[in-house]
């Protein structure tokens, strides 16, 4: 597998970083996960954006310009020997050569990228959709910002994992926030519902596209808090993330979601939304490789 670190192509396992990098170190760093279809980095431009939101929101300066990173991006995608790519850049704020947590002067950031197998959800995943389960949401208040401090997350990934489901979501004072790795879907009475987007949650690239493609069909949605309630009797749940695209919840703490004949199964609205949502992404590809 192709890495990049600092200015320089080389094989992932020659890579190697400081054990001073304030990232190992602090958490003080931001990162990105771009996924790449056929060779394709997919909305990249918006992933570069959300990336100079995360260093802004840290203060760290962004080391390279748009193109710069788009160049830096292709190459790596180019040098893999597999079509479908998931494509993780880390920015840290770089190795002192001391243990001091103000902001070092004069330390040049550690750029690191790897490009590996792209992985999505396996079919079966897709007919039956995926368990889940709640936790409460024990993250800071700038969970806006995609900073590599994931060890809340780490920890609720694997309260799912300890609980044979695919994700812990997460409640904060009554409200739905998001899922560990994901933002969360429901259907209540015929609406998408979804939280809105503030320091509670991650701005997801695939929450936008969701948002977007229920404006141009015409599906009634709202933005907005969404109570615990809300959550626990909805007739439908999605996730929805880069690697995990749109994902039907058909369990949640053990019980089924949905009601009548439909409970336990992925929902109408949110098969329709996975193929509005394949739809887009193949005709944006399309465009992309005419
Ligand atoms: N929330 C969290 C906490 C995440 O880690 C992710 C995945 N990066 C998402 C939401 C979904 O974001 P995206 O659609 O941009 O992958």
């Amino acid at each position: 597998m192709t890495a990049y670190l600092n200015g320089q192509f080389l094989p992932l396992s020659e890579a190697r970083v400081s054990p001073l990098d304030r990232g190992f170190l602090f958490a003080d760093g931001v990162y990105e996960f771009i996924p790449v279809y056929s060779r394709f980095p997919f909305r990249m431009d918006e992933h570069l954006r959300r990336l100079q939101d995360s260093l802004d929101g840290i203060y760290l300066p962004n080391p390279h310009t748009p193109d710069e990173w788009r160049a830096i991006i292709l190459r790596i995608i180019a040098t893999a020997d597999f079509e479908d790519q998931s494509v993780y850049i880390q920015v840290s704020r770089g190795a002192d050569i001391k243990r001091d947590a103000p902001f070092p002067k004069g330390v040049a950031p550690t750029v690191f990228l790897f490009t590996a197998p792209l992985v999505t959800p396996s079919p079966a995943q897709r007919e039956s959709g995926v368990a889940t389960i709640t936790a409460e949401d024990i993250r800071w208040a700038r969970c806006d910002l995609k900073t590599v401090a994931l060890l809340a997350n780490v920890l609720m990934r694997q309260k799912a994992v300890d609980a044979g489901c695919a994700e812990t979501i997460m409640l904060r004072d009554g409200y739905l926030t998001e899922g560990s790795s994901s933002n969360i879907f429901c259907v209540n009475d015929g609406v998408i519902l979804t939280p809105p987007k503030d320091h509670r949650m991650l701005p997801g690239i695939t929450y936008d596209i969701v948002l977007e493609l229920a404006a141009k069909h015409g599906a009634p949605h709202e933005v907005r808090p969404v109570s615990e309630a809300e959550l626990r009797s909805a007739d439908e749940l999605w996730m929805t993330a880069s690697s995990k695209e749109v994902l039907a919840i058909t369990t949640l703490d053990g019980l089924p979601v949905g009601h009548g004949a439909q409970a336990g199964k992925p929902g109408p609205v949110t098969r329709l939304m996975h193929d509005w949502f394949c739809s887009f992404r193949d005709n944006v590809m399309r465009h992309a490789n005419a």
